[in-house]
C-alpha cells in the first residue's frame, strides 16, 4: 500500500503542476504532464484506481497529509483509530470530513518556522508581500552551483540553517525526486524546484541567482534564477500565485536587471521585494 500511496503523491504533484501549465498556456509541457500522469495512473491497483477517479473528479487535491493528527486538507482531527490506520498504511484511509485520502509523512521534512497562531492576535506581525514567504538570508546573489543538484542542495541547506525547514538534506532529496518526474524549468530562465506536503508552517522559498546559468534539464536550456519552495498542503493555490508573480518579475526588463545586478543578499532581497510589492499582497 505504501508504494501505491507514493504513486498517488506523484500523481497529485504532477496534476497540480499541470494546472499551472494550463494557466500559463504551456501546451507542450501540459502534454508531457498528461503522459506522466497517465503512466502513473496505469500503475494503480484497480480498487485504488477507482477510489482515485472518484475523489479526484471533485477535488484536485485528492490526497492530504496527516499532520499532528489532523487532516491537512480540511484541518479536522482524524479519529484515533483512523489515525493509527493511516500510520500503518496497510489500507487507504479517507478523511471522514472532506473525503481526501490521508497519508502519514513522518519522515518528510516539516516546516520548522513557527507562524503567528490565531490565539495571540496582539503579536501577529503585519508582514506584507514576499516577506510572508522568505527573507534576505534566503537570497543567494551569486549562486556558484554548476548543476541542479548543487543548486537545490545549496538552497535547501540555507532554508534549514535559517529555520524554515527541519531537514535540509531531506528537502533536497525530495525536490530532486520531484524534478526527475517533470522539469520545473520555466520560459523566464527560471526553475522552480519544490516539495509539497511540508506541514507545520507557511509556504517558504529561497532564491539563487546564477550569473553563468545552470543547464537545468534535457532541453539544454540554462536557468539564471532558481526558486526552491517548501509548500504546505494548504498553500498549494498560493504557490501558483506566488510563482506567477515571481515569473512576472523575472520577465520585466527593469526588475530582471535589478535582480541580476544585486551583489549581496540584502540588495537582492530589496530588488525582489520592489519587483513584487505591487503584485504579491
Ligand atoms: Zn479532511
Amino acid at each position: 500500500m505504501k508504494k501505491q500511496l507514493e504513486i498517488l503523491k506523484k500523481i497529485q504533484d504532477i496534476s497540480l503542476t499541470r494546472a499551472e501549465l494550463v494557466a500559463r498556456g504551456a501546451q507542450d509541457k501540459v502534454a508531457e504532464a498528461d503522459r506522466e500522469i497517465a503512466a502513473l495512473v496505469g500503475k494503480l491497483e484497480p480498487r485504488i484506481h477507482a477510489l482515485y477517479s472518484r475523489i479526484s473528479a471533485n477535488r484536485p487535491l485528492f490526497l492530504a497529509a496527516m499532520h499532528n493528527g489532523n487532516c491537512s486538507g480540511c484541518g479536522m482531527q482524524v479519529p484515533v483509530s483512523a489515525a493509527r490506520m493511516v500510520k500503518l498504511a496497510e489500507h487507504l484511509v479517507t478523511c471522514t470530513t472532506c473525503g481526501r485520502i490521508l497519508y502519514d509523512n513522518p519522515g518528510a521534512v516539516a516546516s520548522a518556522r513557527q507562524t503567528a497562531s490565531a490565539g495571540d492576535d496582539d503579536e501577529v506581525p503585519k508582514v506584507r508581500g514576499i516577506s510572508r514567504f522568505s527573507a534576505a538570508p534566503l537570497m543567494v546573489a551569486d549562486l556558484k552551483a554548476k548543476t541542479p543538484q548543487e543548486a537545490i542542495s545549496t538552497l535547501s541547506r540555507l532554508m534549514a540553517e535559517n529555520g524554515y525547514v527541519s531537514d535540509g538534506d531531506e528537502l533536497a532529496r525530495l525536490a530532486l525526486e520531484r524534478e526527475a518526474l517533470l522539469s520545473t524549468r520555466m520560459d523566464e530562465g527560471a526553475a522552480v524546484p519544490h516539495v509539497r506536503g511540508v506541514e507545520g508552517g507557511s509556504l517558504a522559498f529561497a532564491l539563487g541567482v546564477s550569473h553563468d546559468g545552470i543547464v537545468w534539464d534535457d532541453s539544454g536550456e540554462k536557468v539564471n534564477f532558481v526558486v526552491l519552495s517548501a509548500i504546505p498542503s494548504a498553500g498549494s493555490a498560493f504557490f501558483l500565485k506566488l510563482m506567477s508573480d515571481l515569473m512576472g518579475a523575472f520577465r520585466r526588463k527593469a526588475s530582471r536587471a535589478a535582480i541580476l545586478a544585486a551583489k549581496d543578499s540584502e540588495t537582492l532581497w530589496k530588488a525582489l521585494d520592489r519587483a513584487t510589492c505591487r503584485i504579491i499582497r
